[in-house]
């Protein structure tokens, strides 16, 4: 999710629907409500937002990008100002000195705030998390194990910790696994039909990823729908450069459409989503491509990019406006490949009570919205379409005799880092 659209999550009706969340006086050393840090370490950027665990309300928000160049770009957020520099950083720990420095100069101080724990989020976590876990050394060493799996993230994301187990050494540091609220999935959907020593020795089998924003957006349907969390069957569409679809009956990922990696389902930015496996091995036959080469193109130059050029959805909604065919064959592609995984999970998951959109894509683009919802209508979802085309924030995009409640929910994948680190710190 883009820092603006972070904003914007918090300026939308689900903000004033959260606005009487508890806002009580922390023991900290500020006196203000208890905070968490939550860091988001990338391979060559680190983000990183102070919020409220309970509200949501974002204290401070940063960035600092372009790791390892000698033009790192350095951004922190405070009341509504930005403060940029350009500047050299070398590596993670430089990134976390220049964050605790902005902290200190444009505050809020870091020494004057209840801060509770720093939360950071980790891709992958493999069979071995479930849940949100204190970070120990043992801990560090089983993400590290898993870098195989992760081998574009989880070594940013250990390289994060280390700076930031080094800037805060006294404050609990808690992983939050991409991967964890998908490790409840049947075995029938984990499981790929494959030799049993690819399973067994290579850990091959789907775990899923975007589970911190599929978490966080099953929970707040069933809010809005009024409904206790075990009663409610939705399917939540995280659209964003990379987008899954995930199957969720009573609060628990029962199926999702990305797997062993993020490359399985959807149609994303500059991924395929699902593709014959055999076309790896015929591209090596007939264009002497690697695995390296092909694993490149499947990971950066295929998807909306591959389709049109470009890996951008605006851009590409704006050249289908104006006519150009690779853009109109791609949103129909995208589209296409929706409705096949809105179908098989509604069938998963034995009926459908919500259908929710979110991330930058689905909060965003109202035409890919009515396109899926229109060509459910045979299954009497009903679309509103001036509710659709209206959409801000959290907005009911059905009418009230729609088989299926349609939603945009915006995502808040720090406000949940942040829920799930705070409650796992909680004080007696
Ligand atoms: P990620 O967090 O996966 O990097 P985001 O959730 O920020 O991605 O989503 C990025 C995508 O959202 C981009 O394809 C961008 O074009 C798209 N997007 C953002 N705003 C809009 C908009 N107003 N209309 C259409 N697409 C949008």
């Amino acid at each position: 999710m883009s820092d603006e659209q972070a904003g914007g999550t918090r300026g939308g009706a689900g903000a004033l629907a959260r606005s009487g969340a508890g806002d009580g006086a922390g023991s900290g050393a500020g006196g203000g409500a208890p905070v968490v840090l939550v860091v988001n370490a990338g391979s060559s950027s680190v983000k990183y937002e102070l919020l409220d665990p309970r509200t949501g309300a974002s204290q401070a928000k940063g960035l600092v990008e372009r790791i390892g160049l000698s033009d790192g770009v350095a951004r922190h957020t405070v009341g509504g100002t930005t403060h940029e520099q350009v500047l050299d950083v070398p590596d993670h720990a430089a990134a976390l000195e220049l964050a605790t420095r902005a902290f200190q100069e444009h505050g809020p101080t870091l020494a004057d705030v209840d801060l509770l724990a720093v939360g950071h989020r980790v891709v992958h976590g493999g069979a071995e998390f479930a849940d949100p876990t204190l970070i120990t050394p043992e801990v560090l060493a089983t993400i590290d194990r898993l870098v195989p799996l992760a081998p574009l993230h989880n070594p940013g994301n250990l390289a994060g910790i280390a700076a930031t187990q080094e800037a805060f050494p006294d404050v609990p540091q808690v992983a939050v696994f991409d991967t964890a609220f998908h490790q409840g999935m049947p075995e029938a959907a984990a499981t790929y039909a494959v030799p049993l020593s690819w399973r067994e020795e290579h850990r091959v089998r789907r775990y899923g990823f975007h589970g911190t924003s599929h978490a966080y957006v099953s929970r707040r349907v069933a809010e809005l729908l009024g409904r206790p969390l075990e009663d409610v069957r939705s399917i939540v569409l995280h659209l964003g450069n990379g987008a899954s679809a995930a199957a969720i009956d009573g609060g628990r990922s029962v199926d999702t459409s990305m797997g062993m990696t993020p490359l399985e389902g959807l149609v994303m930015g500059t991924r395929p989503g699902d593709l014959d496996p055999g076309v790896a091995g015929h591209l090596g036959r007939v264009a002497g491509l690697s695995t390296e080469e092909v694993e490149r193109a499947l990971s950066k130059e295929s998807g909306l990019l591959g389709l049109t050029g470009s890996a951008d959805f605006r851009g590409v909604m704006a050249r289908r406006a104006d006519g150009d065919p690779a853009a109109v064959l791609a949103f129909e592609v995208v589209v296409h490949r929706l409705l096949r995984y809105v179908g098989a999970f509604a069938a998963v998951l034995g009926g459908l009570d919500a259908l929710v959109f979110t991330a930058g894509v689905g909060e965003n683009n109202a035409e890919l919205r009515a396109a899926v919802l229109e060509r459910l209508a045979g299954f009497g979802v009903l679309l509103d379409a001036p509710a659709n085309a209206a959409a801000d924030g959290e907005t009911l995009i059905t009418t009230a005799q729609s088989r299926v409640a349609g939603y945009v929910i915006p995502t808040a994948e720090e406000w949940e880092i942040a829920r799930q680190a705070a409650a796992l710190v909680a004080r007696p």
